[in-house]
């Protein structure tokens, strides 16, 4: 039982997640999922759990508002927003509706990834973080804060976290020693593993499955620093496939030959484990940790914090160590 003195109630009638995944801000705008009656849908970043009811919103809702990425991926999703309902958002930039304001800053999580803040009419300021991992994502003062809370519980702390990205090319570069690679994981993430390899100086042909080769091409198309990358449909002829290479895709596939590397943020023991014969499970998470959300919501020194509950999480045991290591008082919405 959560116990809503009356400041929390007033709280809660600005921002709130509904039962449909809506994060509800303000008066009349809407993020990551389908309200009726608002004016603005806002889609922090092209991740599923965050395109719920994007179809409805599309052909109900006047404005449709995301980076410029954001809206690219979306659309190589297959989401057909008429550009009358498009609102191109570069972070910083600000809009009024009505009484309220709204703008989009930067979140570290996949390209494009956006946080919301909305300064109300009594001059109040809820900011929705969206999904996000830090450091590499600037922190905001909220009055009302609305966290993601995917690793909300003190047993996800990755201690490894400072190293994961150089075991991962390690990893890699030990294996096309031996044979080709696949990488298998969600859309936003490949394209997170591809522009590390690169920086790293990983030299070889980059491959994807075609909708992950789409995805990258538009990701590339608003500054992914990447060399080359092809289609699994481009090279089926070509005798790049026979030498070294790195296979892109969302699902494993059974290919004789080749070493398999799985990407999962749900891995906190180990920065490696091996699941099979050739095959690898590398903890490389887009989201912060409990720590790091923790530092976050520190920072933000939010009068109240509302944890993501409808998302896959620990909101309820993120808003119970809010309240204990820092006495703020945070509730898990939808209850
Ligand atoms: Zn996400």
């Amino acid at each position: 039982m959560y116990f809503l003195t009356e400041r929390i109630r007033r709280y809660l009638e600005k921002a709130k997640v509904d039962k449909r995944g809506a994060v509800l801000l303000g008066k009349y705008a809407s993020a990551d999922g389908h309200a009726d009656g608002r004016i603005i849908r806002i889609i922090t970043h092209a991740h599923s759990d965050h395109l719920i009811g994007l179809r409805r919103s599309i052909a109900e809702l006047p404005l449709i508002a995301a980076t410029p990425p954001t809206m690219s991926i979306v659309e190589e999703l297959g989401y057909d927003i008429p550009l009358n309902k498009r609102l191109i958002l570069d972070y910083g930039v600000k809009v009024r509706i009505g009484d309220e304001t709204l703008r989009l800053e930067p979140a570290k999580h996949i390209m494009g990834a956006a946080q919301v803040v909305l300064e109300d009419s009594e001059g109040e300021r809820i900011v929705y973080t969206g999904d996000f991992k830090f450091p590499g994502t600037p922190i905001i003062e909220a009055d009302v804060l609305i966290i993601e809370a995917t690793y909300g519980s003190p047993r996800h702390i990755r201690p490894f976290k400072d190293r994961i990205e150089d075991i991962f090319v390690e990893l890699v570069e030990k294996l096309l020693k031996i044979n080709p690679v696949q990488i298998c994981g969600y859309h936003g993430k490949l394209q997170e593993a591809m522009e590390i390899l690169s920086r790293h100086g990983v030299k070889c042909p980059f491959i994807a499955s075609k909708k992950v080769y789409n995805i990258t091409k538009a990701c590339i198309k608003h500054g992914l620093n990447i060399p080359q990358v092809y289609s699994e449909e481009d090279v089926e002829s070509f005798d790049l496939l026979r030498s070294s290479h790195i296979y892109f895709t969302r699902r494993i596939k059974k290919i004789r030959g080749y070493s398999t590397v799985i990407l999962s943020g749900w891995e906190f023991k180990k920065p490696v484990r091996e699941l099979g014969k050739n095959t690898f499970l590398v903890a490389l998470s887009d989201h912060a940790d409990f720590e790091q959300l923790m530092e976050y919501i520190e920072y933000s020194k939010p009068r109240i914090v509302v944890a993501d509950a409808y998302r896959n999480g620990s909101s309820r045991t993120l808003t119970r160590e809010i309240y204990k290591r820092l006495r703020i008082p945070a509730i898990p919405l939808p209850l």
